[in-house]
C-alpha cells in the first residue's frame, strides 16, 4: 500500500472543490482544518500484568449543519492525519446526505487483532474517559469503523453512562438492538452502497444480473457487500480479500461459507477450490463492480491504469488518490466517491440518533426504505451535478456537501 498522508488527500480535494465553487480563500483555509482535537493518552493494565499506554484521537472537524458525527477506528497504523481526513470527509458525507450533522473522527494507535476480549474492554472504556467532556448525544456522538464493533460501542456507552449518572446510550450509535441500536445498522454502509451501485448500472448500462465483483476487505463493509451483491442484485462474486491476502473464483463465491472459512482460519485465503491472489491483482481485475472495502490509498498513479472495473464503488474511505482519480476518469470508469457510496452507515446512524432521542424505534424495512431513499436521491444528485457542470462524481459530490456547509457556515455569521 502506498504511503501517503490521507488528510493531503483531503488539501488536493478541497482544492480542487475551492477552484470549481470560486470559494473565497478565507472559507476555503477555514475548510482546511478541523475545528478542535484531543490527543489522550490511555494507560492500559494488559493480562499479563504490565501496563500499555496507548495514544487515542478525537477530531472534531466541522460543526456548521449541527452536532458531530464519526466513528472510532482501532488500527495499528492510525496516525493523527488520517483521524483528521476521516473526519473532513465525514464533514462532506453528512453535508451530501443532508443529514443535520457536522463531522468528527476517533482513533487508537492499537492491534486490536492481538488483543484479548478484556483489553480491548479496558481500552474501550479508557477512551471514552478520555474524551467525555468532548462528547454527548447533541454534541459528538461516535460510531464503528475498522475493528471496532457494536460490542465495543455497547462498553462505550456503558461507560459514558456511569460517567453522567444515567442511561445515554444516544451518545453513539452502532450499538446491539436492544442498547437502542438501529434495525438494519449492521449492513447499512453496504446496503447503502448497494443502492447507489444499483442507480449507477442504470447509468453504465450494466446488467446486474450478469455482473462480476470484486471486493477487497472481507469485514462489515466488504461481506455485506458481498453478500447483498449476491442475495439483493443477483451478481456473482469472484473475488474477495484481506489483509492477508485474496482469493479468486470463476465460478463466483459463496459469501457465507467464505466468511464461516475467514472465522474458522481467520483469513479469507485457502478458501477451498478458490485460487490466491495477492490484493493488488485483485483490484486490476477485469470485472463489471469493484469494491474497495478496506483502506485508504490503495488506488494511485500506479495501478489506475490497470483497472478494469466498469463501476468504482467506494465502500472503504479515501482508496483512490487525486492523481488516480484523473486516470480513472479518462478511461470512463464509473466511480461512486467514498463519501456517497458508503453514507449509509451514517445515515443509518443518524436513524438512530433519531429513534433514540423518540424512544421509539422503526423496523427494518422502514430502514431500508429510508435509506435506499436518502441513499437514491443523492447519488442522482451528483450524478446530475457531474454532468451539469462536467466534472466527475468526486468533484460533484464535494461541491454540493461544501456548498451547503459554507451555506451553514454565512447563515451562522462566521464569514
Ligand atoms: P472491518 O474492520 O470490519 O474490516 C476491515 C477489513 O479490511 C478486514 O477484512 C481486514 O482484514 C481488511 N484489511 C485490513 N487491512 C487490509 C489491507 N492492507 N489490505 C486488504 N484488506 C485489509 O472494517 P469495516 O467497517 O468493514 O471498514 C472498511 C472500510 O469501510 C474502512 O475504510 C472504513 O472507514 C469504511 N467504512 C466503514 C463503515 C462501517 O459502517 N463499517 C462506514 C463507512 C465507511
Amino acid at each position: 500500500m502506498v504511503k501517503l498522508n490521507p488528510f493531503e488527500v483531503v488539501q488536493k480535494q478541497l482544492d480542487k472543490c475551492a477552484e470549481i465553487l470560486k470559494l473565497d480563500p478565507d472559507i476555503r483555509a477555514i475548510l482546511g482544518v478541523p475545528m478542535r482535537e484531543l490527543h489522550v493518552s490511555l494507560p492500559i493494565r494488559m493480562d499479563d500484568g504490565s501496563i500499555k499506554v496507548f495514544q487515542g484521537y478525537r477530531v472534531q472537524y466541522n460543526d456548521a449543519r449541527g452536532p458531530m458525527k464519526g466513528g472510532i477506528r482501532f488500527h495499528p497504523d492510525e496516525t493523527i492525519d488520517t483521524v483528521r481526513a476521516l473526519a473532513a470527509w465525514m464533514t462532506w458525507k453528512c453535508s451530501l446526505l443532508d443529514l443535520p450533522l457536522g463531522g468528527a473522527k476517533g482513533g487508537v494507535v492499537c492491534n486490536p487483532t492481538k488483543m484479548s476480549q478484556g483489553e480491548l474492554e479496558r481500552l474501550s472504556r479508557a477512551y471514552i474517559q478520555g474524551v467525555r467532556q468532548f462528547i454527548g448525544p447533541d454534541k459528538d456522538i461516535p460510531a464503528p469503523d475498522v475493528y471496532t464493533n457494536p460490542k465495543i460501542m455497547a462498553w462505550m456507552a456503558d461507560e459514558y453512562s456511569k460517567i453522567v449518572g444515567k442511561s445515554q446510550f444516544g451518545v453513539i450509535t452502532g450499538k446491539p438492538p436492544c442498547l437502542g441500536g438501529s434495525a438494519g445498522r449492521s449492513d447499512a454502509t453496504a446496503r447503502g452502497g448497494l443502492y447507489t451501485v444499483r442507480e449507477a448500472a442504470k447509468e453504465c448500462n450494466i446488467n446486474l444480473k450478469e455482473a462480476t465483483v470484486a471486493i477487497q476487505g472481507y469485514g462489515n463493509a466488504g461481506y455485506n457487500a458481498a453478500l447483498l451483491c449476491k442475495t439483493l442484485l443477483g451478481c456473482k462474486i469472484v473475488a474477495v480479500s484481506d489483509s492477508k491476502g485474496g482469493i479468486f473464483s470463476k465460478e463466483g463465491l459463496q459469501p457465507e461459507a467464505v466468511r464461516e472459512h475467514k472465522a474458522k482460519t481467520g483469513s479469507v485465503i485457502n478458501f477451498p477450490g478458490a485460487k490466491l491472489i495477492s490484493n493488488e491483482e485483485l483490484l486490476e481485475l477485469e470485472v463489471d463492480i469493484l469494491f474497495p472495502a478496506a483502506l485508504e490509498n490503495v488506488i494511485t498513479d500506479k495501478n489506475a491504469s490497470n483497472i478494469k472495473a466498469k463501476i468504482v464503488a467506494e465502500l472503504a474511505n479515501g482508496p483512490t488518490i487525486p492523481e488516480a482519480d484523473d486516470i480513472l476518469c479518462k478511461n470512463g470508469v464509473h466511480v461512486i466517491p467514498d463519501f456517497l457510496c458508503n453514507a449509509g452507515g451514517v445515515t443509518c446512524s443518524y436513524f438512530e440518533m433519531v429513534q433514540n432521542f423518540y424512544m421509539y424505534y422503526w423496523d427494518e424495512k422502514e430502514i431500508h426504505e429510508r435509506l435506499d431513499k436518502r441513499m437514491s436521491f443523492a447519488y442522482h444528485s451528483v450524478l446530475n451535478t457531474s454532468k451539469k457542470y462536467n466534472i466527475n462524481m468526486r468533484q460533484a459530490a464535494y461541491v454540493i456537501a461544501v456548498e451547503r456547509v459554507v451555506e451553514a457556515m454565512k447563515l451562522r455569521g462566521w464569514v
